[in-house]
């Protein structure tokens, strides 16, 4: 059978090796590199390594794979933690969790590598390489000259023994690679299906452990996995070229491996890769902007597929505990996710819906909206109580989508007095006061019936007197209906507001 991988063509043996048959409980791992933030696509890694293992029972690890010290930034570790939390997403064992197959820091565990690294030596499956940075250098540029593959020439495979004593004797620097058999390795893809790749067709023997005494990702990631059990590794696709790589690294040690599922890449709705210069990358900015941690979990699994839901009009958000029970990995499409951004809103005013149907939550998103209108306006608010704040919540859930956008130039007239002066008839407006004072419902359609026969009886305009109402009312040009802004106002601070103008 011939299967495709990642452009390639090659043929899958029969038999795939190293299948592993585990029947037990799950054990996933998250195991992100701390060089920046959580992104999306860490996120969705996370969520569906969560998911996975919740509805079967399993633990979820938590594991940080920093051997490239170069590219660690501080602080990162905290945020990735912090991010997985607010989403909902509780590791099992991970740093500071615990667990008794830590510590789950890589840098901690470099003794364990020491270890492992010299089982693969005395077996024969690795090898000390002694090759300069320039040599390695030289070979690099020498393909890119002659339009070869740039891969290492294996040379330091067939240094004696003899050699290498010397060469460690007299202290020179080394690092430790892994012999490449040429095994067309082959593993069935929980997403992708059958995938099989020769990896010394195009890649020299890779190092395992680099002259500082630092593992590389690939050595490391596989001891891990082995070492703290995981049965199932769920990691983005960028990583599927590299897993027949752990496959023989596995066969070197003589471990069976975990089963591999590679999700696809998440992308722009047109396809495009997500970009770091775009805003809505990082989880914290979504944080940041009022997106609700279940809004975005939601989000994410409706672009990334696993699920039989759709969200829309009328359809509620999925808890985690429903996600968890609905997720079916085999519905993962192994195409690019695409997101929808117009879903992500749609997402986060359910949970503002949601939110205004529990007295406790309702209660902490007025909080929320006290403190964003005082921030936004601190010497000029109106009116913040907790009534006016409800009626303006339960107004909003169909207009808006971030609790943010209440605080937006387009609302402003709910919080603050506007200040425009304003060329009225005033003999008309002060008819209209008194009309409106005589008005026993002050609710929407009353409001708008007595404007229209206001204007009716008065002989002027209806969309005329609208306009010079919301300019009284607003201050603006644009917004509400007049009628919604009156009876979001009330009675008493929309008479105030007219009669202000005739002063
Ligand atoms: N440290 C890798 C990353 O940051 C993990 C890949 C894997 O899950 O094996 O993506």
């Amino acid at each position: 059978m011939w299967v495709k991988v990642l452009g390639r063509t090659f043929i899958q043996p029969r038999y795939t090796l190293y299948r592993s048959i585990k029947t037990i409980a799950p054990r996933v791992r998250f195991a992100p590199s701390p060089t920046g933030y959580l992104h999306l696509g860490g996120l969705r890694t996370a969520l569906y390594n969560y998911l996975y293992t919740k509805s079967r029972r399993g633990v979820f690890i938590l594991r940080i794979e920093d051997t490239d010290q170069a590219r660690k930034v501080d602080g990162s570790v905290e945020g990735l933690i912090n991010d997985l939390e607010w989403a909902g997403i509780e590791c099992d064992e991970g740093p500071g969790r615990g667990g008794i197959y830590g510590p789950y820091v890589q840098s901690e565990r470099l003794n364990v590598y020491q270890e492992h690294i010299k089982k693969l030596l005395d077996n024969g499956s690795a090898y000390r390489c002694f090759c300069t940075e320039r040599r390695l250098n030289i070979l690099r540029r020498d393909a890119v000259k002659h339009q070869r593959l740039p891969k290492y020439d294996n040379k330091c495979c067939s240094l004696s023994k003899e050699d290498i004593d010397a060469k460690m004797k007299a202290g020179i620097a080394y690092c430790v690679r892994f012999k490449l058999s040429s095994d067309c390795m082959s593993f069935e893809d929980m997403i992708f299906g059958g995938i099989a790749y020769d990896v010394s067709r195009v890649e020299g023997d890779p190092v395992l452990m680099k002259s500082d005494g630092y593992p590389t990702y690939h050595f490391a990631n596989v001891v891990d996995d082995h070492l703290m059990q995981v049965t199932h590794v769920l990691r983005g696709v960028e990583w599927q070229i590299s897993t027949t790589k752990h496959l023989l690294i596995y066969k070197a040690f003589g471990w069976s491996p975990p089963q591999f599922g590679h999700l696809p890449l998440v992308v722009n709705s047109d396809g495009t890769k997500l970009s770091k210069r775009q805003s809505d990358v990082k989880v914290e900015d979504y944080r940041s902007k009022g997106i609700y941690p279940l809004a975005l979990v939601n989000y994410i699994t409706l672009s990334g597929g696993g699920f039989d839901h759709v969200v829309g009009e009328g359809v509620r958000l999925k808890t985690m505990e429903e996600l968890a029970s609905e997720f079916q990995i085999q519905k993962i499409s192994s195409h690019p996710s695409r997101l929808n951004p117009d879903l992500l809103e749609e997402c986060n005013r359910l949970e503002i819906k949601r939110h205004l149907k529990d007295d406790k939550l309702t209660k902490a998103l007025i909080c929320e909206v006290q403190r964003l209108v005082a921030q936004k306006y601190p010497k000029e608010t109106l009116n913040i109580s907790e009534e006016h704040i409800k009626s303006v919540l339960e107004w909003s859930t169909s207009r808006i989508s971030r609790i943010n956008d209440l605080i937006s130039p387009k609302l402003s007239f709910l919080w603050i007095l506007p200040s425009n002066k304003l060329d009225i008839n005033r003999k008309l407006f002060e008819k209209l006061v008194n009309d409106l004072e005589g008005l026993q419902k002050f609710e929407h359609d009353t409001i708008k019936d007595n404007l229209r026969s206001f204007s009716d009886k008065n002989d002027v305009k209806f969309p005329v007197l609208m306009k010079m109402l919301r300019s009284a009312l607003s201050g603006l040009n644009e917004g509400p209906s007049v009628a919604e802004m009156m009876q979001l106002l009330g009675k008493c601070q929309s008479l105030e507001r007219i009669k202000a103008v005739l002063r």
